[in-house]
């Protein structure tokens, strides 16, 4: 079995098909496929900030839903936009008003489909993936090697926002522990949520987001070859949101 996992997307849906084009995929009566028998996991949080977020979701439903060709795990703006479309009071802020823009440009009848989209997505998508056969588990914001097999709240928090600690740095931004730091398991584990500037790996762990919403890259992690391919964002690069 052949895996590309693709990172942030958060509404770039350019810079995703930039990046399937060098991975090598094709489109056949407009079914995406690989010559090599590849599939695509993505990593989380589809849409917010990006300009295309409800093609984004458009596409990932195609791959995981219709063709069954592909994983999808949640990250924390699937799940805001989950509860929004749902119709939870939810703030549009933090990207979240981008995609609800896109949305209310669409008929009434467009907007049910992309809803529906998104709402299988989430409910059919699993807390984190373990793909056995590569000895890899997906999961947005990483999981420590005690949390696997695991499915209770406290898991769902940390696959979402990761180690948070509750406090939160002079800038917003919330403080996390370094979980890969102490992972010592043998699986890959693969995961996005927070923006580097070059794939960051730690104990068989890679943080793949390489924040292409904040103009850096896009970036997907190749198993069982263990490469990274990555293209370059068409947006304004803002440095300040890289750690
Ligand atoms: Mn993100």
């Amino acid at each position: 079995m052949k895996v590309d996992i693709v990172g942030d997307i958060h509404g770039c849906y350019q810079e995703l098909m930039d990046l399937l084009m060098k991975l090598g995929y094709q489109w056949s009566e407009g079914n995406i496929y690989h010559p090599d028998n590849r599939q695509l996991a993505f990593v989380g949080d589809l849409a917010d900030r990006g300009p295309c977020s409800l093609d984004v979701i458009r596409f990932v439903y195609h791959v995981v839903i219709e063709l069954k060709q592909g994983f999808y795990v949640p990250g924390n703006h699937c799940d805001k936009l989950y509860r929004y479309f749902l119709g939870n009071k939810v703030i549009p802020q933090h990207g979240l008003e981008t995609t609800i823009a896109e949305y209310q440009e669409l008929s009434t009848q467009e907007q049910e489909i992309v809803k529906k989209m998104m709402i299988t997505l989430y409910e059919q998508a699993p807390l984190y993936q373990v793909i056995h056969k590569i000895d890899t588990v997906i999961a947005h914001a990483g999981i420590p090697e005690k949390y696997i097999g695991r499915n209770d709240k406290k898991v769902k928090t940390f696959v979402l926002y990761g180690d948070i600690t509750g406090e939160t740095l002079h800038d917003g931004r919330p403080v996390r522990r370094d979980w890969a730091q102490h992972y010592q398991g043998s699986h890959w584990i693969v995961y996005g949520h927070t923006p580097v500037l070059e794939p960051r790996f730690v104990n068989h762990t890679v943080n793949i987001d390489t924040g292409c919403v904040f103009g850096n890259r896009l970036s997907a992690f190749r198993l069982p070859e263990e490469h990274i391919v990555s293209v370059h964002s068409q947006q304004p690069f803002i440095q300040e949101k890289f750690s």
